[in-house]
This record gives structure tokens, C-alpha cells and sequence, in this order.
């Protein structure tokens, strides 16, 4: 009875707002501070405020408050709207003669200045209430002001509605923090991460260990950065992840890690790609591809804001092929089946883009009740072949195919891409295919181990990174026929894009090293170091790294992960607001034993390299 009272109050106190919030720290709070896992977030402790600007309530009525925040509207110099984090509140500036100098702070200070007002919180008078306001009942009749500091003339309106590009919200990010939507944004990714923190640690006794982050290249996987260093001719790299050490980390014991990596790919710009971003990496020993599942399926219910729908689990499951078979991508968005109402024009330019795009040539068939296909493919498919596809396809009778022929996985991933167009296109028309409010799991398992290389087919690459193990059941198959072969990656989609990726390792030094050496042609000198721990003893060990910032950026529904990163790089790699990369002068280089080769066109940037260096100017 009563953990099911405190329980119903713990969560009404998530925003620590009202009546609730003082009953609570009156009677119990000292007892729930003493526990070791605090609930109740104070929001003012240490610091010049007594609350903040968005709690107040009718529920504080004639308490003293004082109060810090920025201006974010003043109107005809009577009231004043104070801003911080939690909420906005109006102020009521004094008009007698005796408060005549906090009226002339509260009128004279610009928009988006500090300040800091005491006063009494009051009712609103009767007809002034603000029901779209939280604190729209109240407001503070001031007594004392102090201008902390001011604001000089801002690039751009501190409002959420005021429209700005995203070249000068990053060149002034500071200041498009102070917006609600990137305040919200940061704060719940802050929330989600302490909960995963409090699942794997406390709950599941994972240790949370740092690894390094000056690093060496290492074979296969993505591009990485370089690092020089003072010894010639020698470079460390950024890690892409931290992988191998958390391998390692299994080798020494530490049998379930966690830590929330930031990782480093010199891939250049995608739309949902950092150069540097994060990743709940995780690593357990004695552990099976299910093992794996459930944790990351307790994970993310544990973490899941309360807002929102809770996480049903398990998550369903699809292999890659049937994947690939059915959705022509190996993340396909579950949100939705493939439904009718396209147009006749719609198909037309569903044809142009896979003929344009993708030099792949598709055909529409409009399988009608009475077989008689409207298309000019139908001419070369026999009767029963008719209707074996209309069987297979489920297809209604106003429904549309779309065919195309080609090698099984560019064919595939074209109509996947179309089905996504087709999406785009029925919801440009009003129909909802993607509710932005579902969030559709999905488990892609049974991934080929290698895949042909891209620039060079004959050759193979990892599908995942070359430590995964093979399927138990192919392994025959990896002196006989490499490409045949399953692996235990597995990877985690959510409404069509891929959250995460994992495996099972390879824990055998001798199978490591062929598929290194023999397969995939790496240099495995580079790698001695793991193959030499395998050696030692190493368990059996598998597991999996979440990207925190594609995880939340689905959770808030921001249109890009730029927007739940607090200063993250602009398309092509680069920070507006600092202007990183930046250009070195010539002696700070000598010591990396390090020369640019300019090219021609960048006579300018060099020749002011070469005045004088004052590191202080
Ligand atoms: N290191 C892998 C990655 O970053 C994840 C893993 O296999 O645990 O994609």
C-alpha cells in the first residue's frame, strides 16, 4: 500500500512542480535523499534562485521567491515574462515612486539579459489568467532586481517559432541552446542516459570503464582520423569504437562493460552522420546472441521516457534475407505494409527516379479482377505465373506492382528505396503511414559473415567488422564457401533505421587469424596484439553498441541528429561556431615533423601562415 502511494507520487514529482513537490520535501524528503538512488531532482540547490520561473503554481501563492532568468518579452513596461530552462513566469513591474530604480532595471534592460527578481508570488487578477501558460495563474509583484548582465543586439530571436537557418543556429549554438526545443532535447537525452546507467550498473552490475581515444589504425571497418605524433613518420587514429578494447577488457576479466563511447569516422557528410558521435557500447562474457536481445530489449524499456508509449518486448525478428527479400533493405520501417492510391503520374515518376537514380528500369502492373494485366510486361509472364504472383503478393484489387529484374540485391534495394518513395509520396496526399508516435522494433539477424568488396567484388569485406563470429552452423562453410557463410550480427532497426549493431565474437585465436590472413587479406601484424589474447585464456564474449545520438533523435522526432548533439558539426565536418578544423602555422607543425602540401588555389590561407605566430592573438 504504501510503495504503491509513494511510487504514484515519486512519478508526479518528474517535474517537481506544486503542492506535491512541497508535501514531499516536508515529510519525506530526507529519507529519500538518504536512500542511495535520489529521486527528487532539486532544481534550486546551491545556487542564487529559490525556484524556478516555470514551477511556480497557484500552489506558492504569498510565498517569497526569488528568481533568475533571461527577458523574453516586456510589454508596455508593466509585466515582464523571465525565461529559464523550466518554464516562463510573468513579473509585474513596480510602478510607484518608491521602486522607481527596480522599474528602471526591469524597462531598460534589453531582451535575453540576465536578471535576478525577489517578490511575493500573487494571483492574477480575475479575467487575466493564462490558461496556455503552466504559471498562467500567478505572477511575482517584484520588490528587488538586479541585472546580472546584459544583451547586446542577437543574431536571431530566442522564440522557437522565429524561422532560422541551421548554418546560423550552429554559428551561434550557444544561443539556439537557450531554445525550449534543444533544452528538451538535451535534457531528455541526459534522463535516458542516467536510466541506461542505472539498468546496466546498478541493476545488472555492468561496469562503466573508459578506453582510450589516442589509438592505432586498425584493419577493416570505417575510415579513421589521424592523429600525428612527435615521433616521425607516426600517427595515432581516433577510434571508430572502442571494439578491440572492450574485447580485451573481456580477456581481462571485467566480464560485463559498459561505457558511453564517443566514436570517430572520417566518412564524410551523410545526413544522419557525425564525425564524432556516441554509442552505448556494451561487451559480456559467456553470453549468446539472446543473452544480447534481452538485455538491450530490458535496456530500453527501463529507459524509455514515460511520455511516451512503453516498449513492448521482445522485439519481433527478421532474418537479412527475408529482409532484403521483403523490404529491399536489410532496416526496413515496420510502421507500414505497402498500401494503394498511388497515380497513374505518381508511378511515372517512381519509373523516372529508379531509372535516373539508380539506372534500373521498373515496370508497374495493375493485376486487375479479371487477369488481364495492364502492363506491357504481362505479355512475357505465363498465366499461372500470373497468378502465383498475385497469390504471393496478397494483392487487393486495385493494387499496384511495381517489378523490376536485375541482380537479387541491387534489384531488392531499388524497390525498397521506391517503397519508401511510395510512402512519400501517399503522405504528401494526407495519408499516415508513418505515425511518429509508433516505434516500430525490429531484430535483423542472419547476416552474411562477408560480402563481396565494393570496389573490388572479387575480394571480400566483413558485413559487420572482422571479429564476428560465424553462424555455428556455417562454419564448414568457411574453407569451402566463404560467401555462404551466416554470421552471428545482429543488428537493431527501429521505424527504418539501424539503432544499433552487434555480435557474437570470435574467441578463437586460430579461426581469427584465418579469417584475418586467409579471407580477408589484412595485415594481421596490426592485430597481434588481440590474436594474442585470444591466446590467453580469452571467454566467450559478444555484444553490441546502441547510437545514442540516431536513438534520440527518433525518440524527440528532431529532423536531424545535429539537433539532440549540444554542438555538433555542420554538414561537411565542420564547427561553425569555432571554425574547427583550423589551419596551423608552419613551426607548430615541426615538431609533428609535418609539411602541408598547399594546393594552388589556396595562396591566400598560406601566406598568412607564415607571418609571425602569437598564440595569444
Ligand atoms: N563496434 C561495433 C560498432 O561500432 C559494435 C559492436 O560490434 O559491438 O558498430
Amino acid at each position: 500500500m504504501f510503495s504503491c502511494w509513494l511510487s504514484r507520487l515519486c512519478r508526479g514529482l518528474s517535474t517537481p512542480t506544486g503542492r506535491v513537490t512541497h508535501l514531499i520535501q516536508g515529510s519525506l524528503s530526507r529519507r529519500l535523499m538518504l536512500s542511495s538512488q535520489r529521486r527528487i531532482p532539486e532544481l534550486s540547490s546551491f545556487v542564487a534562485r529559490t525556484n524556478t520561473c516555470g514551477e511556480l503554481r497557484s500552489s506558492h501563492l504569498g510565498q517569497e521567491v526569488t528568481l533568475c532568468g533571461w527577458i523574453q518579452y516586456r510589454r508596455q513596461n508593466i509585466f515582464l515574462v523571465l525565461r529559464d530552462f523550466h518554464g516562463l513566469v510573468q513579473v509585474v513591474i513596480p510602478q510607484d515612486e518608491s521602486a522607481a530604480s527596480v522599474k528602471k532595471i526591469l524597462c531598460e534592460a534589453p531582451m535575453e539579459s540576465v536578471v535576478q527578481v525577489s517578490g511575493t508570488v500573487i494571483s492574477r487578477p480575475p479575467g487575466q489568467e493564462n490558461p496556455k501558460m503552466p504559471t498562467g495563474e500567478i505572477e511575482i509583484k517584484v520588490k528587488s532586481a538586479q541585472l546580472l548582465n546584459t544583451c547586446k543586439k542577437l543574431p536571431f530571436e530566442i522564440k522557437d517559432f522565429v524561422k532560422k537557418t541551421e548554418a546560423l543556429r550552429l554559428q551561434y549554438r550557444y544561443l539556439d541552446l537557450r531554445s525550449f526545443q534543444m533544452q528538451y532535447n538535451l535534457r531528455l537525452r541526459s534522463r535516458m542516459v542516467m536510466k541506461m546507467r542505472e539498468y546496466l550498473c546498478n541493476l545488472h552490475g555492468f561496469v562503466d570503464i573508459e578506453t582510450p581515444t589516442l589509438f592505432k589504425r586498425t584493419p577493416g571497418g570505417a575510415k579513421e582520423f589521424v592523429i600525428p605524433s612527435r615521433e616521425p613518420g607516426k600517427f595515432y587514429c581516433l577510434p571508430q569504437s572502442p571494439q578491440q578494447f572492450k574485447q580485451l577488457l573481456m580477456v581481462g576479466g571485467l566480464d560485463r562493460y559498459f561505457q558511453v563511447a564517443r566514436c570517430y569516422r572520417d566518412e564524410g557528410s551523410r545526413p544522419d552522420r557525425q564525425p564524432e558521435f556516441t554509442q552505448i557500447d556494451i561487451e559480456m562474457s559467456f553470453v549468446d546472441q539472446i543473452g544480447i536481445r534481452s538485455l538491450i530489449e530490458g535496456l530500453l524499456q527501463y529507459s524509455w521516457p514515460s511520455d511516451k508509449d512503453p516498449v513492448v518486448v521482445p522485439f519481433p525478428s527478421m532474418t537479412f534475407a527475408e529482409a532484403l527479400a521483403s523490404y529491399g533493405t536489410d532496416k526496413p520501417d515496420t510502421r507500414f505494409g505497402m498500401k494503394k492510391y498511388l497515380k497513374r503520374k505518381d508511378i511515372e515518376s517512381l519509373r523516372k527516379l529508379a531509372a535516373d537514380h539508380f539506372n534500373q528500369e521498373v515496370l508497374p502492373v495493375f493485376p486487375k479482377a479479371n487477369r488481364n494485366w495492364n502492363s506491357p510486361v504481362a505479355k512475357s509472364i505465363m498465366e499461372e505465373q500470373r497468378s502465383e504472383l498475385i497469390r504471393l503478393m496478397e494483392i487487393q484489387e486495385d493494387g499496384v506492382v511495381l517489378l523490376t529484374a536485375g541482380e537479387h540485391r541491387k534489384a531488392c534495394s531499388v524497390l525498397g528505396k521506391l517503397r519508401l518513395e511510395c510512402a512519400d509520396l501517399l503522405e504528401a496526399r494526407g495519408l499516415v503511414l508513418r505515425d511518429p508516435a509508433l516505434f516500430s522494433f525490429l531484430w535483423v539477424v542472419d547476416f552474411p559473415l562477408f560480402l563481396p568488396k565494393e570496389e573490388n567484388p572479387g575480394e571480400l569485406e566483413s558485413a559487420h567488422h572482422p571479429f564476428t563470429a560465424p553462424h555455428p552452423s556455417d562454419i564448414h562453410l568457411l574453407h569451402t564457401e566463404p560467401k555462404q557463410v551466416r554470421s552471428q550480427h545482429y543488428d537493431l532497426v527501429l521505424n527504418g533505421n539501424e539503432i544499433g549493431g552487434g555480435s557474437i565474437r570470435i574467441h578463437d585465436a586460430e579461426l581469427q587469424r584465418y579469417i584475418l590472413a586467409t579471407l580477408l587479406k589484412e595485415d594481421v601484424k596490426l592485430l597481434s596484439h588481440l590474436l594474442q589474447a585470444l591466446d590467453f585464456g580469452a571467454p566467450p564474449h559478444g555484444g553490441i553498441a546502441l547510437g545514442l545520438d540516431r536513438l534520440i533523435c527518433l525518440v524527440t522526432g528532431a529532423p536531424s541528429i545535429r539537433d539532440v548533439i549540444a554542438f555538433p558539426k555542420s554538414f561537411r565536418g565542420h564547427d561553425l561556431m569555432s571554425n574547427a578544423p583550423d589551419s596551423l602555422p608552419p613551426e607548430e607543425l615541426k615538431p609533428y615533423h609535418i609539411q602541408v602540401s598547399w594546393p594552388a588555389d589556396s595562396e591566400a590561407e598560406k601566406s598568412s601562415l607564415n607571418q609571425p605566430y602569437h598564440p595569444e592573438s
